[in-house]
């Protein structure tokens, strides 16, 4: 049974909006996985170390059938083609895919912890995420809308539907 997935992207290498554009199409190639909705596109203030082009920032719902550390291999081999160097910590990239929800699961190991540990403290992940699932609870029961309410949304300006972002289908 296929379960719903929200996936954090963001690229601030390299034409972002292309990457970003490059990613949800390899999404829809992946195996057992359906693009159910696209959140808007924001551009935010790149946050790390140094100064950075700025980022744009989506998320996106997907239903799939792949086992949580199956779909992460497979969101890094897309990461990797589009060029992904692993230099430095919180470095600017050509894409980064985060895996923000899967299903109800509460997952920590080495390699994966859902719900990714930054969320809650993002505004580029809950802006988007709530664009698209204003209702959703976190598997701990806190609801999005109460860390959208403790969010401030300086650093982020959400780009309009009619320009590079917008909506699928
Ligand atoms: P970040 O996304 O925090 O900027 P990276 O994209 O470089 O950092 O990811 C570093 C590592 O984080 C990955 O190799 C992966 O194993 C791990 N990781 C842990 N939880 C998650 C998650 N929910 N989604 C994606 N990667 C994760
Ligand atoms: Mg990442």
């Amino acid at each position: 049974m296929p379960v719903k997935v929200y996936l954090g992207l963001g690229s601030n290498l390299n034409s972002p909006a292309r990457q970003i554009k490059a990613a949800l199409k390899a999404i829809t190639k992946l195996q057992g996985t359906q693009l159910v909705k696209c959140a808007p596109w924001y551009q935010s203030i790149a946050i790390g170390p140094g100064s950075q082009p700025p980022y744009i920032n989506t998320v996106v719902e997907i239903d799939t059938v792949l086992k949580p550390r199956i779909l992460l291999n497979a969101l890094q081999r897309i990461e990797t083609q589009q060029g992904r160097k692993r230099i430095v910590r919180w470095g600017p990239r050509t894409l980064d895919i985060d895996i923000l929800l899967y299903a109800n699961q509460t997952l920590k190991t080495r390699q994966l912890e859902v719900p990714h540990p930054r969320i809650s403290a993002r505004n580029f992940v809950l802006y988007p995420l709530a664009d698209i699932a204003p209702k959703i609870r976190l598997p701990d029961g806190t609801a999005l809308a109460r860390l959208l309410a403790n969010s401030s949304p300086e650093g982020i300006v959400r780009l309009d539907a009619g320009g590079s972002g917008g909506r699928t289908g």
